[in-house]
């Protein structure tokens, strides 16, 4: 049973959620792909995403190791060309700003909050430019480029992604930086995200359907630890009836600008 009853208006559900965010004192927040519908990246399933055009395959593992050729095109098209153009929206806007600036504790109050560590399954580099730096990024990023041989690392300027497949001036074919189908979770963004879930008392979970794992795991172990879960996401998820807390039904631009009129009331 959330803190909000399923009928309560969206008012009364972010004038709970913002009294929830004033008080936190570890607050982090959780992000999938509905998080940047607004900014132009589709979601890959569902009706209009990506794997209506694309063939799933370009990202599995094997089939890139194997033909790095045909995968490579595929892959700058979508995270390269497509993404590329994507600018941050409202809500990685006042991520990055709760983790810079904080937001007030409450009225007259000259103490503030700070969003303490962002959880993202996106690989498509939003909240990092919108300033964002404490990021675990769970499935990687599409900014860096790393060798299958030497292991280095590199900026994905679009000079490196005229030929392709791009090289290591090693020798070796560069790899996106995020985590392909059969791969697993890097482990540094793995730690830390298990760290933010034990710590925090409240987490924002948005745009994330709660299908895909372990990612959806993380929201679950900060419940059960007793953290209260505020949900954004226009529709409900997997989240929704079992650890959500207050289930605000907006999109992610609209509803951080509501929350961030509510906190500055
Ligand atoms: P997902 O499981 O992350 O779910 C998308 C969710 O976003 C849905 O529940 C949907 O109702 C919600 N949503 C749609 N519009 C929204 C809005 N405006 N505001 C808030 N929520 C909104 O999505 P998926 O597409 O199945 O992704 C699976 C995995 O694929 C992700 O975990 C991620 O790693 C990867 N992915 C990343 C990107 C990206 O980097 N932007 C895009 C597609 C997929």
């Amino acid at each position: 049973m959330g803190i909000t009853e399923p009928d309560e208006n969206v008012e009364s559900r972010i004038r709970a959620a913002a009294a929830l965010i004033r008080s936190a004192r570890y607050l982090t927040a959780f992000t999938g792909a509905g998080i940047s519908v607004e900014s132009g990246i589709p979601p890959f399933r569902g009706a209009g995403g990506l794997w209506d055009r694309y063939d799933p395959r370009t990202l599995q593992i094997e089939f890139f190791l194997r033909h790095p050729d045909q995968a490579w095109p595929v892959i700058r098209e979508i995270f390269y060309d497509n993404f590329g153009r994507a600018k941050p929206n409202r809500a990685h806007e006042v991520l990055s700003a709760w983790e810079r600036d904080g937001w007030p504790r409450g009225p007259g109050s000259s103490e503030r909050g700070f969003l303490k560590c962002l959880i993202t399954q996106n690989i498509d580099n939003l909240h990092y430019t919108a300033g964002s730096r404490n990021i675990a990024e769970f499935h990687g990023n599409s900014r860096l480029l790393a060798c299958l041989s030497c292991g280095a690392r590199v900026e994905a300027h679009a000079d490196l992604l005229k030929n392709l497949p791009p090289r290591c001036p090693c020798g070796g074919i560069y790899k996106p930086d995020f985590i392909f189908f059969g791969e697993g979770i890097p482990e540094a963004a793995h730690a830390k995200s298990q760290e933010a879930a034990d710590l925090t008392d409240v987490m924002l979970v948005v745009g994330s359907t709660g299908e895909v794992y372990p990612a959806a795991l993380v929201p679950r172990r900060a419940s059960d630890a007793g953290a209260k879960i505020i949900e954004i996401n226009p529709e409900p998820s997997e989240f929704t009836g079992s650890i959500t807390d207050i289930h605000i039904p907006l999109k992610a631009g609209d509803a951080f600008r509501r929350l961030q009129e509510e906190l500055r009331v």
